[in-house]
């Protein structure tokens, strides 16, 4: 048994990719499996992004490219940021990455020494605490409240935990798994305790532009926050292009070098073929994007009228993202079930609705009362949504 570094203790993953492989182990039984657990797409990026694609391959965009990715698409999405952000990003702020994912890693390692103090949404995207504590940081999380319309960031409890030793806040508005999403004033109020600390934020923005009514607003568009701001961008939602590996990060200048420099140390540089199939996405049709934004949407119905009808579930609806975090705490108490795991896994027995559950989403925090459980409608067609959610109710309501 080979004896691993000690750094790998504190690797965490995302622990969806195991309810992914139980709901796959229960279908090659024979099964039905309804897929609600992990955020991948079932929907086809669209037609122009592929035809550009294959024809950068077949005009032989198949070598190396630079470790900061092709001018032409960095100019594009720096001027595509500018338009929805009021920024005045420039080719230079930005950097192109095989995916948002590394983003995060990079972010990190680009700026957080050990001992340091990061601040991160719990329950929230699972890679935050695992890579702080990977690089021995500190993972402080901060959390959101259930209020009447959605959840709701606890941004006085979030400033009672910074310290002169914080170096980061991670902020994923429209967010993974609870849909929350900041209103201005709370992005003012969030950009007033950074101005006023002086740390750097990660603005995780996966789900900027899947969103079904309203208008998405960045923190990175308030007074002195563009000069302590990283956004991780990505092609993976907005264009149906999570397999692709395509993101990118923006931000300062001196950042951005020293994340192409850890570029040139691991990845060397990330697919140059698929830049020119993102260059099409930003500039071409947006009927794809669109479409993408209309299906999800008809999803996000269908599903939240069902799951709201169920006696013991209360739900919100998203304004944008792809996830319901309904609150099953008075199901769980009806089916005399105080145990996350064996819930997810008797629906998933009886009905073959797979999901994943609070626990998925970073450590609980000491003190947590109320069960949550999150269903992603990204990668299940709108009559399997209400097919497989109502043998969920039945199940939840059974006497
Ligand atoms: N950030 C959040 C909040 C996410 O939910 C995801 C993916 O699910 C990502 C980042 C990374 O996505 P990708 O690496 O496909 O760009």
């Amino acid at each position: 048994m080979a004896k691993f570094a000690e750094r790998m203790k504190r690797l965490g993953t995302e622990t969806a990719f195991a309810v992914s492989a139980e709901a796959a182990r229960y279908a090659e039984k024979g099964n039905k499996v309804y897929p609600f657990h992990l955020g991948d797409m079932n929907i086809k990026t669209p037609e122009n992004i592929i035809a550009a694609t294959k024809k950068a391959m077949d005009g032989g965009k198949t070598g190396y490219c630079s470790n900061y990715g092709i001018p032409e698409l960095r100019k594009l999405l720096a001027e595509d940021i500018n338009r929805s952000h009021g920024t005045a990003y420039e080719t230079e702020n930005v950097v192109i990455e095989p995916g948002g994912k590394p983003v995060i890693l990079k972010s990190l390692l680009a700026l957080m020494n050990p001992g340091d103090e990061v601040l991160y949404p719990n329950p929230g995207y699972p890679i935050y605490e695992s890579q702080i504590e990977f690089h021995g940081g500190k993972a402080l999380p901060y959390t959101f409240v259930e209020g009447e319309k959605g959840f709701k960031l606890d941004t006085e409890a979030m400033e009672k935990l910074i310290t002169p030793r914080t170096r980061f806040l991670i902020f994923n508005n429209l967010q993974n798994p609870t849909g929350a999403e900041s209103s201005h004033e709370e992005l003012e109020m969030i950009a007033e305790i950074v101005r006023k600390h002086g740390f750097w934020v990660l603005s995780d923005e996966a789900y900027f532009d899947i969103r079904y009514e309203g208008k998405s607003e960045s923190i990175v568009s308030f007074p002195g926050m563009e000069e302590r701001s990283i956004i991780l961008y990505t092609f993976s939602k907005k264009f149906a292009m999570t397999g692709w590996r395509l993101g990118a990060a923006v931000g300062p200048r001196g950042i951005v070098d020293a994340i192409a420099k850890i570029n040139v140390n691991d990845e060397s540089c990330s697919n140059h073929f698929v830049q020119y199939g993102a260059i099409e996405g930003l500039t071409g049709d947006q009927a794809g994007p669109r479409e993408i934004v209309r299906v999800l949407k008809e999803r996000r119905e269908a599903g939240f009228e069902i799951l709201n009808s169920i006696e013991g579930i209360r739900c919100y609806k998203p304004a944008g993202t792809f996830y319901f975090f309904p609150n099953v705490t008075k199901a769980m108490e009806r089916l005399r079930c105080g145990d996350y795991a064996k819930f997810r896994k008797d629906a998933l027995a009886r009905t073959g609705v797979s999901f994943c559950t609070r626990l998925h989403f970073g450590r609980p925090i000491p003190g947590e009362k109320e069960k949550y459980i999150r269903l992603a409608y990204s990668g299940i067609d709108v009559d399997q949504i209400r097919e497989g959610l109502t043998k969920f109710k039945e199940f939840v309501e059974r006497e």
